[in-house]
């Protein structure tokens, strides 16, 4: 597996034994040694391809080569095992409100792309929608998890999810999120207080000075052998010094094992990773304006979960909108699962926050998001594939449930007060707009380079 994905990405090498090569047939080797070693150790792992319910209620990592040194502790038992038949009791039921034709999700029949606009957006959607199964790579989920603190998030985990059940018990409720929501946003905190870094101009390496943007450069061999779409260029800000600093930006996730640096684009990934390491089911959401981010299927609540890393955010899917006032047109996930389109749970007042959405027909749209599911679900077995259009349906109510609670609130003319808010994390929309918010305004900066896609271009 890590084996052909590393071959693909090779280089023609034009020198066969430069050191370069070398070593990196050296790592090459190491890294099946290491894929070959973990296969003996486990013999045939069952990865399921989207872990059931039930797997899921057992402690992270139930399906990964066993770490003795690292085995969670038992989670709190209540938030754990008990869910409860109804997990969004606040949701009002939605039995008319497509038949209202002034709401959004009006039955919309899928029709297959054919125009040129409408092939090129389906060619960009299906290179974005590889992206997480790329995280599908035994060798490099347990690499991942052997530089991550386990003992210490599971214990912090286990803290958080003993307080909500405390608080929870003292007013008769149910806790707000359960043991594996808690074992994420540990992750969360941990990824982006001590493991990866921000880099806007990467400092000199040889005087450590600030450094000044010098535009693109092209990636030498050893940086596209290792995944690098594209290569920024800096020079040293010390006059005396004057070197250059080559920023080369990677999409591969074993690249960013190592360098733990980037912009949006390398965060969102290497988290998204991360959250599969730990065995969460995970969503890589891809906004046409220029973002990405990360979602996490709670099972506690049964419902997809907006995470980004950057920010440091949890469950704040209206941070872009009424917190940076954002505009966007789309937000897509994807999974190994298939598509969503999500736009609706970031853009809860289309009016307000909607740009337009003119790149195809929501026709063709419905069309490709279901020709990337079929792909993606081809080979599950046909219980988990009842239970993902299951799924499928759950979220299709809680979308449409945002849109008729958006229009609700600007009927009565609430908005932006929060008040009307149904539920909790609804409220969460942070006030201030931090930094990494605003260099995102400023810089449009992301560059996740989608090798291929008309999306790798990048600010400075
Ligand atoms: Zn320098």
């Amino acid at each position: 597996m890590a084996d052909s994905r590393h071959h693909s990405r090779r280089a023609p090498a034009p020198n066969a034994y430069d050191a370069t090569e070398l070593s990196k047939e050296f790592e090459q080797l190491m890294r099946t040694k290491r894929f070959n070693r973990l296969q003996e150790n486990t013999g045939p792992r069952s990865r399921t391809r989207s872990p059931t319910p039930s797997s899921h209620m057992s402690p992270p990592r139930v399906s990964y080569p066993p770490h003795p040194s690292r085995t969670p502790p038992p989670p709190p038992t209540a938030a754990f095992h008990h869910h409860p038949p109804s997990p969004l009791p606040s949701q009002p039921p939605m039995p008319s409100c497509s038949s209202n034709p002034a709401l959004k999700g009006l039955p919309i029949m899928p029709s297959p792309p054919q125009d040129p606009a409408s092939l090129k957006f389906r060619n960009l959607l299906q290179v974005l929608s590889v992206t997480p199964t790329k995280y599908e790579n035994p060798g490099l989920l347990d690499e991942a998890l052997a530089l991550i603190p386990l003992d210490r998030l599971y214990s912090e985990a286990e803290e958080e999810s003993q307080i909500m059940q405390a608080q929870a018990a003292s007013v008769g409720g149910k806790p707000e999120w359960g043991y594996q929501d808690c074992v994420i946003k540990a992750l969360l905190r941990w990824f982006k207080r001590s493991f990866f870094q921000w880099v806007n101009n990467p400092p000199c390496s040889r005087c450590f000075m600030p450094t000044i943007g010098q535009g693109r450069t092209p990636p030498m061999p050893d940086e596209t052998a290792r995944g690098a779409t594209q290569v920024e260029l800096y020079r040293c800000s010390e006059p005396t010094c004057g070197a250059y600093e080559r920023f080369p930006r990677y999409s591969d996730v074993w690249q960013l094992l190592q360098t733990r640096r980037g912009r949006v684009g390398e965060w969102a990934n290497c988290f998204s990773m991360f959250c599969r390491a730990v065995g969460g089911r995970v969503r890589w959401v891809w906004n046409s304006e220029d973002h990405v981010w990360t979602e996490v299927y709670s099972e506690h609540q049964r419902r997809w979960v907006h995470v980004d890393a950057c920010e440091e955010a949890w469950d704040q899917p209206r941070l872009y909108t009424e917190g940076w006032n954002k505009k966007i047109s789309y937000c897509i996930a994807f999974s190994i699962d298939g598509a969503t389109d999500v736009t609706r749970r970031y853009v809860r007042s289309p009016a307000r926050h909607g740009a337009p959405r003119t790149r195809v027909s929501e026709e063709v749209l419905l069309w490709v998001i279901h020709e990337i599911r079929r792909m993606r679900r081809e080979t599950i077995s046909p219980s988990d594939r009842k239970r993902l259009i299951k799924e499928d349906e759950r979220e299709e109510r809680e979308l449409r449930a945002y849109t008729v609670a958006g229009l609700a609130a600007e009927i009565n003319g609430l908005l932006p007060s929060g008040s009307t808010n149904r539920r909790p994390e609804d409220q969460k929309v942070p006030a201030s707009i931090q930094d990494g918010a605003m260099e995102w305004l400023n810089a449009r900066q992301r560059g996740s380079g989608h090798s291929g896609s008309d999306r790798s271009r990048d600010g400075r």
